[in-house]
């Protein structure tokens, strides 16, 4: 059976992953997992354009291509009042790369003084699934919620101590793992897939 290469390094989101697809009975794997040490620079414009040249780079880079399928998830954050900004600049908002403390401290410093209606946002993730030379696959999910004036919760990563959303009153952060699957960006771009993969595997 084909294991699931998840094209990231972010434990994080190779979490997400497992958690969400652990009822189908895939492996899913990360880039570590399958020897592969590589950075692909993401220089698209959309985040579908960033998850299709990250599956790509990942997918030619095997020699064992029939051993993987490979999914990749190009993810961000766009706030409504900053005309989707950070969007695909989420990671390196704050000018180094993958630091989520900068970019939530320059994220409130954007913001501040907006009232609540207003800092309206939503998280959106693009996937992209390589099953082979032939057949790619692509979905997109979003969530719905507003940055609050402060970080709330220790759990999550990146911009979660800053994402209300009204379904649990509470930030991304400050929910289970499993609560943040069941209505994130990710969780719902990968319910998409679900039965795609199940016919796979
Ligand atoms: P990527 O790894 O290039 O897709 O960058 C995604 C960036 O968007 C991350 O570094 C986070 O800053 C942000 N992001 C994406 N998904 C989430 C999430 O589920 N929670 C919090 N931040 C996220």
């Amino acid at each position: 059976m084909k294991k699931l290469l998840v094209a990231s390094n972010n434990e994080h989101k190779i979490g997400e992953f497992k958690e969400i697809l652990k009822h189908i009975g895939i492996e899913v794997v990360g880039l570590k997992d399958a020897g592969i040490e590589v950075e692909v620079e993401e220089n698209g414009t959309t985040f579908m354009e960033n998850a299709y040249i990250k599956a790509k780079a990942i997918y030619d880079m095997l020699t064992n291509k029939e051993d993987y399928m490979v999914i990749s998830d190009d993810s961000g954050l766009a706030v409504d009042i900053l005309k989707g900004a950070p969007g695909v600049y989420s990671a390196r908002y704050a000018g180094h790369h993958g630091n989520s403390k900068k970019n939530n401290e320059k994220l409130l410093a954007e913001l501040q003084g907006v009232p609540f209606e207003e800092r309206k946002a939503r998280f959106i993730c693009a996937l992209v699934l390589i099953v082979n030379d032939e057949k790619v696959l692509k979905v997109q999910g979003e969530v719905e919620g507003f940055i609050t004036d402060k970080e709330y919760g220790k759990d999550g990563f990146g911009y979660d101590p800053l994402f209300y959303v009204k379904e649990y009153g509470k930030t991304f952060a400050e929910v289970s793992r499993e609560e943040k699957n069941v209505i994130s960006h990710r969780g719902r771009a990968l319910q998409k897939l679900k039965a795609e993969l199940i016919g796979l595997i």
